[in-house]
């Protein structure tokens, strides 16, 4: 059995078959010098391992309920039990956020490659550029001229997303090689540039806000947390989670005062102004936002620096709106070599979502971000590449058991 691909899904594939076909049975092919280079990656380098709240209904992509039987076989408590079973420690945090008790992803990548090596699976280094099937076997064609011949396949080559890692979409020419269709893919999980003329004034900015997209007056995907500011447009935890739904033509509306509705809102710049009367307009917000924050609403809302506080009364509802639904044009997002994950992918409507096989190709398996599913930030990515490849893993070894 052969597993392309050494990144989260495929190194979880072939501990699973391993242990259930033997891993004299297993080789996997990856391009890079070292296997899992991404996971030393993830989290910041703690690696958000899992979710204990990943379910269906948080993923995207053509089908986004392929991946629930998956999740079920193999869901979060599964991931957790797993990796226990291998030496990690784990600790979940807020949001159901898992990470290793040490806050080291190297640690989650060093209990897989024991695993590995304890099962004699054996690594082979090399960049496969064609796979075809002869006859009852499948061919499989690396760049340095080796051909390697195996009876089934796992393909977990991950997407496009940050290319520097070793996943550079090769993984999608083998798949269509094999009868596979590509459904469009595109960078996800990824900032967002706006061409809001002040946007450098924000530039390094931190706040807790929310984050949506606003599109012929309605406003989606909304989210609360972390942004940070950049000198082309917005970061942090939620501006990557609704990049997927971003459109051209849509704004990004930030609400900078996140916990007070708009009427409370309007009763505290009220009282404010009564307490600062004294103080210049421009001094109005200092102690309440950012600096930068409070001259650009201030600014917004039409409000000159120089009058004193008892000369803008009149104002503050503007100035309220403005805090609450403050626009931005949206002009697109950073690439593939930003991005955390690629959305689109391999139809997950040509593979059993109960075993992973190819519904073309019997022996041919997929797993992970490869195929068209992904989730928002907080361990959902991972949970599907471990989901997906054990799944993968094990059908495959039941395939060869069987052959
Ligand atoms: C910076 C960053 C941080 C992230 N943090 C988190 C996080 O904390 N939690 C979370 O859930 N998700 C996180 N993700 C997303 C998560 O890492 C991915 O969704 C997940 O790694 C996908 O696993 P995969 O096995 O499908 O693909 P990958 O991990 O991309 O692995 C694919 C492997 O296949 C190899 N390969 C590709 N093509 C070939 C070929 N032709 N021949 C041989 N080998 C090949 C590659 O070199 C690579 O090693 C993060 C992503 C990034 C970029």
């Amino acid at each position: 059995m052969i597993i392309i691909g050494g990144g989260a899904s495929g190194l979880i594939a072939a501990v699973a078959a391993g242990n259930a076909a033997g891993g004299d049975n297993v080789k996997i092919i990856e391009k890079n010098e070292r296997i899992g280079r991404k996971l030393l990656a993830t989290g910041n380098g703690r690696c958000n391992l899992t979710n204990i709240n990943a379910a269906s209904d948080s993923y995207r992509g053509e089908q986004p309920g392929f991946c629930a039987s998956a999740l079920r076989m193999f869901s979060a408590e599964h991931t957790i039990e797993f990796f226990n079973r291998l030496g990690l420690v784990v600790r979940t945090e807020t949001d159901g956020r898992v990470y290793p008790k040490c806050d080291s992803a190297g640690a989650v990548l060093d209990v897989l490659r024991n695993e590995i090596a304890r099962l004699n699976i054996e690594i082979i280094h090399a960049d496969v550029s064609r796979l075809s099937f002869n006859r009852d076997a499948f061919l499989i064609h690396c760049t340095d001229n080796r051909n390697i011949t195996g009876l089934s396949v796992i393909v977990s080559t991950g997407g496009r997303a940050a290319p520097v890692f070793g996943s550079n979409g090769s993984g999608y020419n083998l798949l269509t090689q094999m009868g596979h269709e590509l459904n469009k893919v595109y960078p996800a999980l990824v900032q967002l540039r706006t061409s809001f003329a002040d946007i450098k004034s924000l530039n390094g900015v931190r706040v807790n806000a929310g984050i949506g997209l606003r599109k012929n007056g309605r406003v989606i995907g909304y989210q609360e947390g972390g942004l940070q500011f950049t000198n082309y447009g917005v970061s942090g935890i939620p501006a990557l989670n609704i990049s997927g739904a971003a459109e051209q033509g849509s704004d990004i509306v930030i609400d900078f005062s996140p916990d007070t509705d708009s009427d409370a809102l309007l009763r505290l710049l009220v009282k404010r102004a009564a307490n600062l009367s004294a103080l210049s307009a421009e001094e109005f917000l200092t102690g309440f936002f950012h600096k930068a924050v409070g001259r650009l609403l201030l600014k917004y809302a039409g409000i000159p620096p120089k009058p004193p506080v008892s000369a803008m009364t009149w104002h503050l509802n503007k100035l309220a709106g403005v805090i609450k639904s403050f626009c931005m044009p949206f002009s697109g997002v950073l690439g593939f070599e930003e991005a955390q994950v690629t959305g689109g992918g391999i139809r997950t409507s040509e593979f059993n979502p109960y075993t992973m096989e190819s519904v073309i190709r019997k022996g041919l398996f997929a797993a992970g971000e490869v195929l068209d599913i992904y989730g928002p930030c907080g361990g959902y990515n991972l949970q599907w590449a471990w989901a997906s490849g054990y799944l993968a893993g094990i059908s495959a070894a039941r395939y060869r058991n069987a052959l």
